[in-house]
């Protein structure tokens, strides 16, 4: 099946009030081959989503990372800006989304949601803070429904700007606040194809095992892979890789869940998987405390109080073997050297965050199934790493030549809620009233 056709049968499944044919054409247009044209040059007709084996029938990247702004998040963004404009047109409404980014997430939602009439975005950024290139990928979009808003301070200044705002009900409900955060559900539904993509093209026919290595951060991604598990496809392992920032591994290592804070979170070369609490990761302890809310709520309540819970001493931790994961984390001399060893023996150049997911694999994977990392970001974003890894810098697709010197269009204001309540006050959609 074309990737479309794939996406369309598993969507169906999560979204029944959609029409089929209205379903067909949003998901046709999203997964268009021509929306995905950075590909390897080894792929040779247009795909969505292609397998580029490294060992034929043993080890392969699933290239995900080939949409307008070279991370996979482009994948499920771009189907959620359709999606949206489509209920939005149906009830005859409008949306304004609130947002803030390091970099890539809010890069990737301004090009799904760009041009869209119905749609406005506001994206807070750090300002300075972005490399040159993530900066020019969202601030050079000139069209007139993105806001970039550039925010004196650190990331976290600008997530608690959208928090505050957030949670004043009345301004939100006002001016229709919404938000396209990892938690969204249609995104992660639209992540869930990936698994079947990657594993059609590897395997075949369903049958025989194989296992996927995911670089993980929000828990989005690999949270996907365990719902296409859930719905029978056989995944032999999950393999969970993170970064310097190791709260997941640690989890499925020793059963303690310790969430860090975000100034006890590493900067490190891998930096889109910064992140030490992981936003999806409650929805994988409801599967593995059976379904049991109350479980749950008494799990987070202990969260709350002492930071931390261990599970090691539970009945649940003895079934966890069931669902399939493993772990590890990397660092960055390993990130490193593997950029440099894929490159060295394939010729194949890949990114500093599928790099923490290839070595986690090469360490943990039974080596009796097939390994498929997905490749999360393109290599050309990691410019740095990549020039430290292999002594030259990442090749970049022809568009992106010299973006940086493209006009930007960003606000700068000072890290104050209401600084940026009044600039939303001042070029939000509106009803008609
Ligand atoms: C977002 C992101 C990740 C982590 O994915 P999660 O779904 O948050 O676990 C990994 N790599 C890259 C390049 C990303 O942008």
């Amino acid at each position: 099946m074309p990737y479309a056709e794939l996406a369309y049968t598993i969507l169906s499944a999560f979204a029944p009030e959609i029409p089929s044919d209205d379903l067909a054409k949003l998901v046709l247009e999203t997964y268009h081959a021509a929306r995905y044209p950075y590909a390897r040059e080894s792929v040779r007709a247009a795909r969505v989503a292609p397998l580029t084996w490294l060992e034929p029938g043993r080890f392969g990247i699933l290239e995900l990372s080939n949409g307008p702004t070279l991370a996979f998040k482009d994948m499920a963004m771009q189907l959620l800006g359709a999606l949206f404009e489509y209920v939005l047109t149906q009830r005859d409404t409008y949306l304004n989304i609130l947002g803030a980014t390091s970099g890539d997430t809010g890069s990737a939602a301004e090009h799904a949601m760009r041009g869209r009439a119905r749609i406005r975005v506001f994206m807070l950024s750090p300002a300075g803070r972005m490399s040159p290139f993530q900066r020019a990928q969202m601030y050079s979009l000139q069209d007139e429904n993105i806001h970039n808003i550039a925010i004196r301070g650190a990331f976290d200044d600008a997530q608690d700007v959208v928090k505050a705002l957030g949670a004043d009900q009345a301004f939100k409900s006002q001016y229709r606040l919404g938000a396209v955060n990892s938690i969204n559900c249609a995104r992660i539904a639209a992540q869930v194809v990936y698994y079947f993509a990657g594993y059609f093209q590897a395997v075949g026919r369903v049958g025989d095992p194989m296992s996927f290595a995911v670089p993980s951060g929000n828990f989005g991604n690999i949270l996907a892979g365990h719902i296409a598990r859930m719905m029978g496809l056989p995944i032999a392992q999950l393999i969970l890789a993170t970064n310097e920032n190791n709260v997941l591994d640690e989890f499925f290592r020793t059963g303690v869940y310790r969430p860090r804070r975000s100034d006890e979170t590493f900067v490190t070369s891998s930096p889109s998987m910064d992140i030490s609490k992981a936003s999806n990761f409650e929805r994988f302890v409801f599967d593995l405390v059976g379904r049991d809310s109350q479980a749950l709520t008494t799990l987070w309540r202990q969260l709350a109080e002492k930071g931390a819970f261990d599970l090691k001493t539970t009945p649940y931790w003895a079934t966890i073997g069931r669902f399939g994961f493993v772990s590890g984390a990397n660092s960055h001399e390993g990130r490193v050297a593997t950029i440099r060893s894929i490159w060295k023996r394939y010729r194949v150049l890949i990114d500093p965050h599928t790099a923490d997911g290839v070595r986690v694999a090469q360490q943990v994977a039974d080596s009796r199934y097939p390994v498929v990392v997905l490749e999360t970001a393109q290599p050309a974003k990691f410019a740095d790493t990549i020039q430290e890894a292999v002594g030259f810098a990442p090749p970049r697709p022809a568009p992106f030549e010299g973006i940086e010197a493209a006009p930007q269009r960003v606000t700068e204001l000072p890290a104050d809620a209401q600084a940026v309540r009044r600039y939303i006050e001042a070029h939000a959609l509106r009803g008609r009233d």
